[in-house]
């Protein structure tokens, strides 16, 4: 393995700019991972190696030439497969957009060019980002780094084992109720679901728009600050979109390596934690919570009673805007067409054929429960009273916030589980977000990073980190605290310890493929 994939993003950007290495090497050096592990991995739909590598021959000669450039130009990066983009396939993971390429680029990917990023291609996710596993994926699962046996987590599994198995040093993910910070929880790596409306969402394809944020996927917190900074801020192409500039998350990192916390007060959040969670995960967070003790935090307990409604809430409220927003996949603008086996030609017939084949169990299912919430009869008694106990939720989090700067608690109950473990139990499933769900519904920011393995199986597991809206640099400030005390204690980073990278595996092309996962 080419040392310069293990790299921080940082540190390969320091690299650049002082001469060291050329774009190029670092964007092959990547290409050459993915080649060798993905055949495993299973992270990338799309490999993007013509564009990527001129990409970076063209960050080597600006640079040459001596142009000023981005401090992450020529750094590459993946993109899940839920953002649009120019010149590669975009699929949501979704058979019923096979092959289809979009004719404009999302907002973050325009940004990623502005910056000079290449990027080395599209990552696996869940169909339309529904579920927690990638195993909703039509194109079969990403497995695991820390054991292929596992779930890499959900619905960004892609871009969190792409960055753990260094097939990339940056990724993007989306997050509507989790997919970027569970991913990251079971993989040892860093997400961060940014303020809602902090990132434009332009191009990201829609799931539930009330929900949905764009954010970075990393290694370390000082780069998803750097990555936030390139994708953050304001585009007049998405309605929501904050006017803030996104800036002072990187210095936030900065300072919190420092690792002083004195003056920070931190919420344990009560209803996160305790039964259904996983005891090595729970073991490993009370540690943190004496680590920020060290660092002169003051931690206190808060209560956010309505918590225990969010899952409820969510799965209403998120059916029925991904009810609204699937229906433009009709078989006639985007992607299949499947025509009705016989009977008469009619737009209708051609619409259902084409769903029935395009789309999987989970995405059916929450289309069905999605207009079953917003008929007529119904709307008041579900989509209404989940918009309810949205409000109460957004009150649970303004009083905690008066208590406290930032809110901490599990990211995800347990570490990764098996292949097949909850796909007969939807309800399984969902409860893997309990922890992250609130933060979307109230549009507040979230972070997730690396917090040690449980000792029943050794594998990662991830401390959540929440702020006020607005306030993503606490996260920053806090993260890097925390993540500066890990390496202390462990020697380096938690990445090290994950068995691939000691050991690689066979060599496979990195193709459109479904790995064979014994009847999986
Ligand atoms: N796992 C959650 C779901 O299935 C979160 C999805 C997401 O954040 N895109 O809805």
């Amino acid at each position: 393995m080419n040392e310069l994939t293990k790299l921080s993003a940082d540190a390969l950007a320091s690299k650049l700019a002082a001469g060291e290495v050329s774009s190029v090497e670092a964007t092959q050096a990547q290409l050459d991972r993915i080649a060798e592990v993905d055949g495993d991995i299973h992270a990338f739909l799309h490999v993007n190696t013509e564009e990527a590598l001129a990409v970076a021959r063209g960050i080597d000669e600006k640079r040459a030439a001596g142009e000023e450039l981005h401090h992450l130009a020529g750094v590459p990066i993946a993109v899940k497969d839920m953002i649009v983009t120019v010149g590669q396939p975009t699929t949501a993971g979704s058979k019923i957009l096979e092959g289809w390429h979009s004719p404009y680029d999302a907002t973050v990917v325009k940004k990623l060019r502005a910056a000079g990023m290449p990027i080395l291609g599209k990552t696996n996710l869940d169909e339309f980002a529904m579920g927690s596993s990638t195993e909703h994926s039509a194109y079969g699962p990403t497995r695991n780094p820390w054991d292929l046996e596992r779930i890499p987590g959900g619905s960004g599994g892609g871009s969190a084992a792409a960055v753990a198995a260094f097939e990339a040093p940056l990724a993007l993910g989306t997050d509507t109720g989790g997919s970027i910070r569970q991913p990251g929880a079971v993989t040892g790596t860093v997400g961060v679901k940014p303020t809602y409306g902090g990132v434009s969402r332009y191009g990201a394809i829609a799931l539930a728009s009330s929900l949905d944020q764009i954010g970075p996927v990393s290694r370390t917190v000082l780069d998803a600050a750097l990555l936030h900074e390139v994708i953050g801020g304001h585009d007049p192409q998405d309605s929501t979109s904050l006017t803030d500039p996104c800036t002072g998350l990187v210095d936030a990192a900065r300072q919190g390596a420092l690792g002083d916390l004195s003056g920070v007060r931190l919420g344990v959040i009560k209803e996160l934690g305790g039964e259904g969670y996983q005891a090595g995960v729970e073991a490993r967070f009370q540690e943190s919570l004496e680590l920020f003790r060290s660092a002169g935090a003051e931690i206190v307990e808060v209560s956010c009673p309505s918590f225990s409604y969010a899952l409820a809430a969510y799965y209403l409220i998120l059916p029925s805007e991904a009810s609204s927003n699937l229906a433009k996949f009709d078989g006639v603008r985007f992607g299949l067409r499947e025509l009705p086996k016989d009977g008469p030609l009619t737009i209708e017939r051609v619409m259902g054929a084409t769903r029935a084949a395009g789309f999987g169990e989970e995405v059916k299912r929450r289309i069905i429960l999605g207009v079953y919430a917003l008929s007529a009869g119904y709307y008041d008694a579900y989509y209404g009273s989940a918009q309810k106990v949205r409000t109460l939720i957004q009150r649970d989090f303004d009083a905690a916030f008066s208590q406290a700067d930032v809110l901490v608690s599990p990211t995800a109950p347990t570490t990764a589980f098996k292949f097949g473990e909850k796909m007969a139990d939807p309800l399984a499933m969902y409860l893997n977000d309990v922890a992250t769900i609130p933060a979307n519904l109230a549009g507040v920011p979230g972070m997730s990073l690396p917090n040690g393995l449980a000792e029943e199986d050794g594998l990662p597991s991830g401390i959540q980190l929440l702020a006020p809206a607005r306030e993503d640099a606490r996260l920053y400030r806090v993260g890097a605290a925390l993540e500066a005390m890990h390496e202390a204690a462990w020697g380096g980073s938690i990445l090290d310890k994950a068995p691939l990278l000691n050991g690689a595996s066979a060599g496979n092309t990195p193709q459109l493929h479904t790995p064979d996962l014994g009847g999986k």
